[in-house]
């Protein structure tokens, strides 16, 4: 059963009354080679298991079984339930879930598969949900090898800039406290049924082991990160004291110019490393005043 042909999957969606539900942001892969493109490539090691966030009909999940030891995988659509069932009946190793990943219970639905070895994330990423998705994944502090997931192009440049580049944004630098994300290939909206309004990109993560740069207190840490980019019209000295109110504009721009920064600067043009600095320097400042 090729479960990215057009036919068969409107055959299949016809078998089980199914209709594309839009508010699941579901827009299956139509196209065989993306497909096994993002199977192979979204992890190195084949003794790992994959946590799989969307299955839909099963097309990248019977991909990633035939390639990984365990496929585990959360669909948050009840009917598609029998569906999977059916296109997944000879994948012994594939177990599927019926919840939505956001109120799922990550480390303990994943505890046995880590006790086992490496785990990796793979997703064709439901639109509506992409960012609350990836942050709850990289939150959750689960030790995962790579978050590999396809979403919108948008969204992937803004992922993958680099400090100073127009498509910066605090999605950016917190993803990159986290790891080293890379844009691996570009599929064309026509790839999909139906065809969303825009073209996707996928991307891949690799997680650091070890955090390169620590900051003291990262609440503060990713209140600087927010405050930096809320008014991105803003110079960063007027963009923080919008958000940290505790501390004045003179003493914002003196922390900033110690730093080593021109007092004018924007927040997209900080680095990871400089917000962890940034941030250490506005938290010793705060508790001095406490
Ligand atoms: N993996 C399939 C593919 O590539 O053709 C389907 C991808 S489709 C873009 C997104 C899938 O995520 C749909 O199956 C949808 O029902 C599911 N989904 C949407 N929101 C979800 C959530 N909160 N938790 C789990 N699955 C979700």
């Amino acid at each position: 059963m090729n479960l990215c042909d057009i036919k068969t999957i409107k055959q299949i969606m016809a078998m089980f009354s199914l209709n594309f539900r839009k508010e699941f942001g579901q827009n299956f892969l139509t196209d065989n080679f993306v497909v096994e493109d993002i199977a192979d490539n979204c992890c190195t090691d084949a003794s790992s298991t994959i946590l799989e966030i969307g299955p839909g009909i099963g097309s990248l999940t019977k991909e990633l079984s035939a390639r990984y030891e365990n496929v585990v995988a959360l669909e948050i659509d009840h009917g598609l339930i029998p569906v999977l069932k059916y296109t997944l009946g000879d994948c012994r190793n594939v177990t599927v879930i019926n919840e939505d990943v956001m109120k799922a219970d990550l480390e303990g639905i994943l505890a046995p598969y880590f006790e086992r070895g490496k785990v990796s994330v793979c997703a064709n990423l439901p639109y509506y949900i992409t960012t609350p998705i990836l942050m709850k994944l990289l939150e959750s502090g689960l030790p995962f090898e790579y978050i590999t997931v396809m979403i919108q192009s948008e969204v992937a440049d803004r992922l993958c800039a680099t400090p100073g580049d127009k498509n910066c944004g605090a999605i950016t630098a917190v993803l990159g406290y986290y790891g080293t994300p890379e844009k691996l290939f570009t599929v064309t909206a026509d790839r999909f049924i139906p065809a969303p309004k825009v073209d996707s990109s996928v991307v891949r993560i690799k997680l650091h082991e070890k955090k390169p740069y620590v900051p003291i207190d990262e609440p503060t840490f990713f209140r600087t990160i927010r405050a930096s980019f809320e008014q991105r019209r803003k110079t960063l000295p007027n963009s923080l004291s919008s958000v940290f109110s505790e501390l004045s504009k003179e003493e914002l721009t003196a922390a900033i110019i110690e730093c080593g920064h021109d007092a004018n600067i924007r927040g997209e043009k900080l680095s990871v490393s400089e917000f962890v600095a940034l941030s250490d320097k506005l938290y010793e400042l705060i508790k001095a005043k406490q």
